[in-house]
């Protein structure tokens, strides 16, 4: 039997392994391609490395007409301009940075070209739909397509434009591409961009070769020179802002004696670029870094990603790790966080337009949730992205050496109604000294030491004061106010009532002593 679709995927991989020099297709691109052969518009959510760009681009030598991509990156763009050209495949941009629009032009209009990369913001310019109208369409494919939804992390307006655009050209078929898509974004992007139902291909996102940490953070640099050691070969290290990128740059380079070399906006082009440059060549070299590194970076051989702070989202945690191990290798991604983290972040809230308050809220309470669980890590993220995974990896923290969970309802309702009792305006040091009865100066000063909270806290459970308080602020039950203060928030109130129990994982004792036991 040689029905179309038969026909198609043979002449497919002849392309396959005469164009591109592939022996045969990865993970769910071969679905891909067939979709978009036989016409049917399609979103593919693949992690970053799966090769999501070969199912647009094979289809675009083996269909008549052009496919327009859109992308949102010009630096992107143009990479990907470089590597379908050293393909043979016709391909060109047309973007600011351009100086060839003339030839790029009439280069379409004669229908001589397999490939067109193009801004979004380009899509709502009458002039490039009247272009669009000269010469036959293969397909639109629309890069990093959660940028099209508010749901999605990086919502970008001008996606916005691409609908009407696209809707001008009812039989084109749409190809939309990401790695960072949850369910929700993911339904979004489907409704913006009128993809049917049935027309979700999910690929794996397992990296069963990363071991993920997520510990708290008592001294970054220590617990990072640590990993270093532990852990040779290159790494990057993603930090919040370019002040702390730069301090953990020189006091890395300074107490592990290897090379770690700053990477963020506030930089010089030129420095910026001859640091990549030096990463990427490098076989041993650091970067420390804010997110703004990474996206197009093409190095397989990163063996350690680790977050100073909390990511923004469990997306941008999976695609920042995602940077360590393509290769295949063992890599390890750890995080060192601290109540701060959250507390900032959660301020930030504040700022968000409304509409978009609620959606931040739930991708932080999402994070809070990965960082806290006494799970196993991996089954926690693959569920978020919708994939049903075993209940336990092997090759995560939790799984490795399973934490004590303990229920910290007593406490926590000890730590929050002296939060209430103080006037939630103080914080985590001056409560740990009025719940277990260390009066000093200030305690005394401010009458604390005559509540009925004072000194109600002994033994162990002094110890879990600290923790108990991170564990609530990254849930969001104790809320940091603008001077630095704790105050109720969340389900604290619930918890006060006796409506709600508290869990919580049981932090590994410090790493420092253990690792001095270990070598004495
Ligand atoms: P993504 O856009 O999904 O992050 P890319 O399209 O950049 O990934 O592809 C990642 C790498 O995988 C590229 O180096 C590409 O050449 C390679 N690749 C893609 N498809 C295949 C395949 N079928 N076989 C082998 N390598 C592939
Ligand atoms: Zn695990």
């Amino acid at each position: 039997m040689s029905s179309p679709e038969k026909l198609d995927l043979a002449r497919a991989r002849t392309a396959l392994r005469d164009v591109f020099g592939f022996g045969d297709f990865r993970g769910r691109q071969e679905e891909v391609v067939e979709r978009v052969l036989g016409g049917q518009s399609t979103l593919a959510v693949m992690p970053t490395g799966a090769g999501k760009s070969l199912t647009y681009q094979l289809p675009s030598v083996m269909l008549g007409g052009t496919c327009i991509v859109i992308s949102p990156l010009i630096a992107l763009m143009h990479d990907q301009l470089r590597s379908a050209r050293a393909n043979g495949i016709r391909a060109a941009t047309l973007t600011s940075a351009d100086a060839d629009w003339r030839e790029t032009q009439d280069a379409f209009r004669a229908g001589e070209l397999d490939l067109l990369y193009v801004a979004p913001e380009r899509a709502s310019q009458p002039g490039f739909r009247d272009m669009l109208r000269a010469a036959p369409l293969a397909l639109f494919a629309v890069d990093e397509a959660h940028c099209v939804s508010e749901w999605g992390h990086d919502f970008r307006p001008d996606y916005r434009l691409l609908r009407p655009l696209m809707d001008e050209f009812p039989s084109v078929p749409r190809l939309a591409l990401t790695a960072t898509a949850d369910k929700q974004t993911r339904a979004d992007v489907m409704a913006q961009l009128a993809i049917p139902d049935d027309g979700l291909v999910l690929a794996g996102f397992d990296r069963p070769n990363i071991r993920y940490s997520i510990r708290p953070r008592d001294s970054a640099v220590r617990q990072i020179a640590d990993l270093m050691k532990s852990q040779p070969g290159p790494g990057i290290v993603y930090a919040q802002t370019r002040r702390k990128v730069e301090e953990l740059a020189e006091k890395l380079a300074a107490s592990t004696g290897r090379t770690v070399l700053p990477y963020h906006a506030g930089l010089p082009a030129e420095t910026r670029a001859a640091n990549q440059a030096a990463f990427v060549a490098s076989e041993d070299m650091v970067i420390a870094a804010t997110i703004a590194f990474g996206m197009g970076i093409d190095k397989p051989d990163v063996r350690f990603v680790a977050h100073v702070g909390v990511p923004k989202s469990i997306e941008g945690y999976y695609q920042e790790t995602g940077r360590a191990g393509r290769d295949g290798d063992p890599a390890q991604a750890t995080m060192f966080w601290g109540a701060g983290d959250f507390a900032t972040a959660r301020q930030r809230l504040a700022e968000v337009s409304e509409d978009r308050r609620n959606a931040e809220r739930a991708r932080l309470d999402a994070l809070a949730g990965l960082v806290e669980t006494p799970q196993c890590r991996r089954a926690v993220l693959l569920r978020h992205f919708g994939e049903q995974p075993p209940e336990t990896c092997g090759n995560c923290d939790n799984c490795i050496d399973p934490p004590a969970v303990t229920d910290a309802t007593q406490l926590a309702r000890k730590l929050l109604s002296a939060v209430y009792r103080t006037g939630q305006s103080f914080g985590m040091g001056h409560l740990q000294k009025v719940l277990t009865g260390a009066a000093d100066e200030r305690v005394r000063q401010k009458g604390h030491d005559r509540l009925s909270v004072f000194g109600i806290v002994e033994g162990e459970d002094a110890r879990m004061l600290q923790p108990l308080g991170r564990a609530l602020q990254a849930r969001g039950d104790l809320v940091a106010t603008e001077h630095g203060g704790l105050s109720l928030g969340g389900s604290a109130r619930e918890i006060l009532k006796g409506e709600r129990d508290v869990e919580m994982v049981v932090p590994p004792k410090r790493v420092r002593r253990g690792r001095r036991d270990a070598e004495a």
